[in-house]
């Protein structure tokens, strides 16, 4: 039975592993002849013992996997997910939407003249408004929404099942961010979008590629505007 008690801590989740341990523990108790030969007392107490710390040891590992999981998939600065978290994401996505035909949405979004923000009030203060750009558009966003940085001041946002207003919530999330996001001396700091819809036959190269592109268009039409790709 040793093993068996060692291992479920790292087979099972900890409160599952240490439910199991107890079942075992006391099924042995029940169903076995061996208390004839050893101190049922020096049993339990040693069971208990193996259990309480595989329990703990496990908890750590699961705390420090957590940690990990977030290190490898979370951006430091604005706490937004990162690229390879998008790479992952976006093969799911396609996925999904291969399997059921939903209705799925990439758009990236790319802060308007940020770098004069930067020039004007210092790398600090840009960094702020990246900051405070992820807290207002993850606001404005639905819960399954995904927002990933991809690098710098451009962002990538994931949008599934929405069929019929997609540009009036776009449009909104568009316009949400210019009334809130600010520069450190109250002006406007506006954003472009280039919108891509997931059509059949869609690769995660394309869907960014043709996002890329409409946000290309966007930038041209004068900024601070959505652009869809046909
Ligand atoms: P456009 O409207 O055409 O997008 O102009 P832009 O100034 O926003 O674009 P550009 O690509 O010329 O400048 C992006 C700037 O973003 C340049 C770079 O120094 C700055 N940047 C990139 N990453 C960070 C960051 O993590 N923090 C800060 N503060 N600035 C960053
Ligand atoms: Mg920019
Ligand atoms: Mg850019």
């Amino acid at each position: 039975m040793y093993p068996v008690f060692a291992s479920t801590f790292i087979l099972l989740k900890p409160i599952e592993a240490f439910g199991a341990n107890i079942v075992a523990g006391a099924s042995l108790v029940a169903l076995s002849d061996i208390f004839t030969v050893i101190s049922l007392e020096s049993y339990i107490v040693t069971i208990l013992m193996l259990t309480i710390s595989a329990f703990v040891y496990s908890n750590h590992s699961l705390k420090q996997f957590k940690l990990l999981e977030e290190l490898n998939t979370i951006d430091p600065l604005t706490g937004a997910f990162n690229r390879r978290a998008l790479t992952t994401d976006l093969d799911a996505a396609l996925s999904s939407s291969e399997r059921n035909g939903s209705s799925q949405l990439l758009a990236i979004l790319d802060v308007d003249y940020f770098k004069k923000v930067n020039d004007k009030h210092g790398h600090a203060a840009g960094d702020q408004v990246l900051k405070d750009f992820v807290s207002i558009t993850k606001a404005h966003i639905r819960k399954y929404d995904r927002l990933y940085r991809f690098g710098g001041e451009e962002f990538v946002l994931l949008i599934s099942g929405m069929d019929n207003h997609q540009h009036r919530f776009i449009d909104n999330l568009r316009t949400a961010i210019k009334n809130e996001l600010k520069t450190p001396d109250g002006k406007e700091i506006t954003v472009s979008f280039g919108v891509a819809p997931w059509v059949l036959g869609t690769t995660a190269d394309s869907w960014l590629n043709s996002a890329d592109k409409a946000l290309y268009q966007a930038k041209e039409n004068g900024r601070d505007c959505a652009v869809f790709s046909d």
